[in-house]
């Protein structure tokens, strides 16, 4: 995009531009969404809409415009087509003359049960808005609403986004990042509505096995609580778990107000893998602070259409690995005996690979793009996880403050001053302000040990 066309489209930028897509799903058992977008109010001669290559949370570029097909463009009679061409794998341009009124529709093939793709069936219809929505270079801060239009009568519609009052399964997005941040969930699924602190929370659970909902909201509750005190309070107005049961499915993707959770449906009963579960719970939840609003600076804006390179997930992604073990075992879920077990088993694993001594942790960070989601035969070999390693690192952090301060400071400090600092704000912290935090925390000069455990 030539500079030019950027000043010429912002003086044309008008408050009174509406972007609404309109999402259809008339035979699921197609796996296609039909999307529908409508610009109104548009005033430029051509129109750019761009799909993301990877969403926030999982650092992978995965092309999602890859499942998309059948695009076509009017000025909202669809005889009255618009031209148009792909200038790149994720971009289209259309000529949009002097039409103010401009209608796209496409349809996105969705098989792909994980927390950061979609999955559309005759059971149910899920998505996340990077996968399946276009964004407006240059208007990604404009508002916008979404309309589902489930196949049956029977089918609700679950997601953080707040309904638009007197439309019709109707919901509303601030910006583009928020709606990229909001799942939807779309079909006969179990609802469960409970409250902590004050705060509305929901739980969907779509398929079917042993889990036990009443048992699953009181220990996530006790959960929330305890993040709650940690952090000084919950920073949303509500927030929804998406519970997806399959047959050995691990996962979970964060956002600021929900989670997506997948996991094994017998996976409820033995007590282990019940703990694993409200790990994952706690881990997801713990990230509505670490990642989603305490964000590492070059995380600050997304830029939906390459890597977001960063050093700190070791901090991001680790810390809140090893707070995934203290939080249930702080939440009475489980005792000291079962955290430290968990705790040598993570150790083990640790020792027990030998990409440790190959690749540097915030190298492991760094190339998450390529390495850690992309993993292959040499991996164990030449690759340290992040998360992994990270953990060991928090923990390691952790056990230095406390005996340096006789057990009166903690990690919880650093993590609650990451907050206060950066996270309120949503102000991008860099690697040296990080590394100032948890020195000033310590009362220590941490040159050794970073270089030894980070760099
Ligand atoms: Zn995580």
């Amino acid at each position: 995009m030539t500079e030019a066309r950027t000043i010429f489209r912002s003086s044309a930028a008008t408050s009174t531009l509406a972007i609404h897509y309109h999402v259809a799903m008339p035979q699921p058992q197609s796996h296609l969404f039909e999307v529908t977008l409508q610009v109104e109010g548009w005033e430029a001669p051509l129109l750019d809409l761009k799909m993301p290559v990877w969403t926030p949370g999982s650092y992978l570029v995965r092309e999602y415009a890859r499942h998309l097909q059948d695009f076509s463009a009017d000025n909202g009679n669809p005889t009255q087509s618009l031209p148009w061409r792909k200038l790149a794998k994720n971009h289209w341009l259309v000529e949009t003359g002097d039409a103010s009124a401009i209608t796209v529709r496409y349809r996105i093939f969705a098989n792909e049960l994980t927390v950061r793709t979609n999955h559309l069936d005759a059971s149910h219809g899920y998505f996340n808005g990077a996968a399946l929505f276009f964004f407006i270079p240059g208007f990604e801060q404009h508002p916008c609403q979404v309309t589902i239009a489930p196949p049956n009568p029977d089918w609700r519609v679950t997601t953080p986004l707040p309904a638009v009052s007197g439309k019709f399964n109707t919901f509303e997005a601030r910006d583009f990042d928020t709606l990229v941040d909001s799942p939807f969930e779309i079909g006969d699924h179990k609802l469960y509505e409970f409250e902590v602190l004050g705060k509305p929370h929901q739980l969907a659970i779509w398929g079917e096995g042993n889990a036990d909902p009443k048992r699953i909201i009181e220990d996530t509750t006790k959960i929330i609580k305890v993040e709650a005190e940690l952090f000084g309070g919950l920073p949303y107005d509500h927030y929804l778990f998406l519970l997806y049961l399959t047959a050995s499915g691990f996962g979970g993707l964060e956002h600021k107000d929900s989670c997506s959770l997948i996991y094994s449906r017998f996976g409820f009963r033995a007590k282990d893998k019940y703990n694993r579960f409200l790990q994952l719970v706690a881990h997801e939840f713990f990230h509505l602070w670490n990642v989603k609003r305490i964000r590492p600076l070059a995380l600050e804006t997304f830029d939906y259409e390459k890597e977001n390179y960063t050093t700190s997930l070791w901090f991001s992604e680790g810390t809140t690995s090893y707070y995934d073990l203290l939080i249930p075992q702080r939440a009475g879920i489980y005792d000291a005996k079962t955290l430290l077990e968990n705790l040598s088993k993570e150790i083990t694993r640790f020792l027990t690979t030998p990409g440790r001594k190959v690749q540097p942790l915030d190298e492991s960070s760094f190339d998450a793009w390529i390495k850690l989601y992309r993993r292959d035969a040499n991996s164990d070999n030449n690759q340290i996880s992040y998360y992994l390693k990270g953990e060991m690192v928090s923990l390691l952090l952790d056990l230095l403050i406390r005996e340096r301060h006789g057990n009166k400071r903690s990690l919880d400090d650093v993590i609650r001053i990451m907050w206060e600092q950066f996270g309120k704000g949503e102000i991008g912290f860099t690697p040296q302000q990080l590394r100032e935090v948890i020195e000033s925390v310590a009362e220590l000069d941490l040159s050794n040990f970073f270089s030894k455990t980070i760099e």
